[in-house]
């Protein structure tokens, strides 16, 4: 890979022409159409939060330097920022007045700035590396670097280096902040569209979790049907159980509990009365797993970490059974009293003994004092299995 390092270049230069597009987000070229702010492997512009474009603005005018930026020269000349996309979408943004900075507590424009401070600003130089090499030199390359501020995240690597056809579909429909679906998946999801969090959500339901083979197979594809079909699938299907949705539907991993249930009949309204009932049961801990345990019939209670009994109803429950046992001369494990073995007579201790709903919760028995009764370790093991 051949470099050269530019030190002539000034923010007047690189934003000639500056283009953004507000609707994707995305800086597009400046050098008078003679650079690409944003190549297809590149992630979107997440700069703009008023505070880290902000930055890059007071650093300029404060003189200090905004870190090493790099070009990719394409074998037909057209520059592309291979690293520095958001400091120069920043900078674009900030000439072409489209964000202020404050200036002793008022927002300054720079289209309102004093001309001579325009002028300094325009003039600052930046260090800028030219890179030229073969595409996969310059993929590999990228993925080392660490763009300052903020990395790539997992999914934004695997844009990059699975770039193509389908990548830039399938970012059309899953990372565009305009799509109108993402009110709706957004009750399901928990994502970050310029993360590129729904894509990798979409492509790890296609996949199984298999998101880079995935990737890799359909490079070149020019449809993401596949990919759009079964995520759609996925969100209809929840959509046609669940009438209500809840905070804790963003963290359930839909797309395994898709592969298991979706050929499963369903009646929504009960499904959506047991959810409500579960929901409002403070004795279910893990809300989330209420959606699991009811397509899977409501038998697995493991899945909702039902809360225990308290140490002191425990103890209490312990003395009172003890007590009375010993009266009668029999087990203070009512299980152990009606058998007839060793045990029938035997006084457990505490420790050897553990508490159990008298009414099953799933009957529904109340996790308090008057529904728990100790047994030995053995017979509570014998009912928590049936
Ligand atoms: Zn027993």
């Amino acid at each position: 890979m051949k470099t050269e390092l530019h030190t002539e270049w000034t923010i007047k230069d690189i934003c000639e022409g500056f283009v953004y597009n507000e609707l994707e987000g995305k800086g597009l070229f400046g050098m008078n159409g003679k650079l690409t702010i944003q190549p297809e492997y590149q992630r979107n512009y997440i700069y703009a939060d008023g505070k880290k474009d902000v930055a890059v603005i007071d650093s300029v005018i404060k003189g200090y330097p905004i870190g090493l930026i790099y070009f990719n020269r394409r074998e037909d000349g057209q520059l592309e920022v291979l690293d520095g996309q958001q400091r120069i979408t920043s900078l674009g943004r900030f000439v072409t007045s489209k964000f202020a900075i404050v200036d002793n507590g008022i927002p300054q424009y720079f289209r309102g700035i004093a001309k001579d401070k325009q002028d300094k600003i325009l003039a600052t130089k930046l260090l800028i590396y030219v890179c030229e090499g073969t595409e996969t030199e310059i993929k590999e390359w990228f993925k080392t670097i660490n763009i300052a501020g903020i990395p790539l995240n997992k999914q934004e690597v695997l844009n990059a280096i699975y770039s193509g056809s389908f990548v830039t579909l399938a970012k059309e429909e899953f990372s565009n902040s305009q799509n109108s679906n993402i009110s709706k998946w957004s009750s399901y999801i928990k994502a970050s569209i310029n993360r590129q969090e729904y894509l990798e959500c979409a492509l790890n339901w296609v996949s199984k979790g298999h998101i880079e083979d995935y990737m890799s197979l359909h490079r070149y594809d020019t449809n993401i049907n596949e990919l759009k079909t079964y995520f759609n699938s996925v969100i209809d299907w929840i959509d046609s159980i669940f009438f209500n949705t809840y905070p804790e539907m963003q963290t359930v991993e839909w797309g395994r509990l898709y592969e298991i249930y979706h050929r499963q009949p369903y009646n929504p309204q009960e499904i959506s009365t047991k959810v409500s009932e579960l929901y409002a049961d403070e004795c279910v801990k893990n809300k989330k797993g209420i959606f699991e345990y009811v397509l899977g019939g409501c038998q697995d209670s493991k899945l909702l970490e039902i809360r225990i009994f308290e140490e002191r109803d425990k103890k209490t429950v312990y003395a009172r059974q003890t007590q009375e046992a010993k009266e009668k001369g029999i087990s203070n494990c009512p299980l152990c009293a009606l058998s007839n073995d060793n045990n029938k007579k035997r006084i457990w201790t505490l420790k050897e003994m553990d508490a159990d709903h008298v009414t099953a919760w799933s009957k529904g028995g109340a996790t308090d004092i008057r529904n728990c009764q100790m047994l030995c370790k053995t017979h509570n093991r014998i009912k928590g299995n049936k």
